[in-house]
């Protein structure tokens, strides 16, 4: 047998990629919020699309739907080495969404049915702004070859977990309830998009308010007042003087920027104020935190894919 030198064998070793850490903030037993992906609608290899889930009780609930949701979700199971068996392909049966931007749905073909071929066996409950009806119906009709061929062909497929029953939000307030959590949508501003929501999540020990997409928006503030933790998207200042007028002009009716989020932040006062769909434009993580810090001295954490609050 040949023996690798130990020159060979030490510059395998420092090629390798390191040991992906993971990063728990949660300081709970019954309540885990996982950012599944933190990214927007640029690919960036280190963001995934923008998606959430929340975990009560092992239970989880998907916020978002990003491309790259299942895949992520998928590395915190203990059938790819990570801890939350709640997360499990064919438990994710409750979803909800704040708005049809592709950015937020490219991932719900996938979430509609990979988990079914994982064994999910009852439909997919969808919770969304007016328009989620029309998108499942098509993605269904899109993908019907496949599901014919895995109900009738060989294989052993069920012929219930490939449905959808949507429901569109249709008043503000509270749009879901079980025996882990109630849910409360908010609208927000995201430009002139008609139906864009926010969420206000109460688990049996956590307020968890997400932004959803939105410049900054009264009810983020009403429901987001006091909130153990509040999800918020963001853009980097420095990065968005480097943009064209243009740009500039719909980013600013669209989305939020630091400086902006310190002063939401210093009106709703959140246990933690956590940045997801981060638009960082060159800016560092550490530049990003200034910017915020700037204006705001409470707990701000820049979300990384796979982070547990
Ligand atoms: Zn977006
Ligand atoms: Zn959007």
């Amino acid at each position: 047998m040949k023996l690798i030198s130990p020159i060979i064998a030490l510059i395998i070793l420092c090629c390798h990629p390191p040991v992906w850490a993971q990063r728990d903030f949660s300081g709970s037993e019954i309540t885990k919020l996982v950012l599944l992906g933190t990214g927007n609608p640029n690919p960036s290899p280190e963001q995934s699309g923008c998606a959430l889930a929340l975990v009560v009780n092992d239970t989880p609930y998907i916020i978002d739907f990003g491309p790259g949701l299942i895949r992520r979700s998928a590395r915190l199971t203990p059938r790819y080495g990570g801890e939350i068996e709640g997360l499990e392909t064919s438990r994710l049966k409750t979803a909800f969404l704040t708005h049809l931007h592709s950015d937020h749905t490219t991932g719900y073909p996938d979430l509609i049915l990979t988990p079914w071929v994982m064994g999910r066996d009852e439909p997919l409950q969808v919770y969304g702004p007016e328009g989620i009806g029309s998108m499942t119906e098509h993605i269904l009709m899109a993908y019907q070859e496949d599901i014919r061929y895995r109900v009738y062909g060989d294989e052993p497929a069920n012929n219930q977990g490939w449905r959808v029953n949507w429901h569109e939000i249709e008043h503000e307030g509270e749009i879901y309830r079980d025996s882990n959590v109630v849910v409360e949508a908010f609208p927000v501003i995201h430009g002139s998009w008609p139906n864009a929501w926010g969420f206000r999540f109460t688990t049996p020990d956590r307020v968890i308010v997400i932004s959803g997409d939105c410049k900054p928006s009264p009810k983020v503030i009403e429901y987001g007042a006091g909130a153990d933790i509040l999800v918020h998207e963001v853009y980097s200042q420095a990065g968005f003087e480097t943009k064209s007028e243009e740009w500039k002009a719909y980013h600013r009716m669209h989305h939020t920027s630091t400086l902006e989020l310190a002063e939401i932040a210093r009106r709703t006062n959140p246990g933690k104020l956590v940045l997801y769909h981060i638009l960082f434009w060159g800016s560092s993580e550490a530049e990003l935190l200034e910017e915020i810090q700037s204006g705001y001295k409470g707990n701000v954490f820049v979300g990384e894919d796979l982070d547990i609050f």
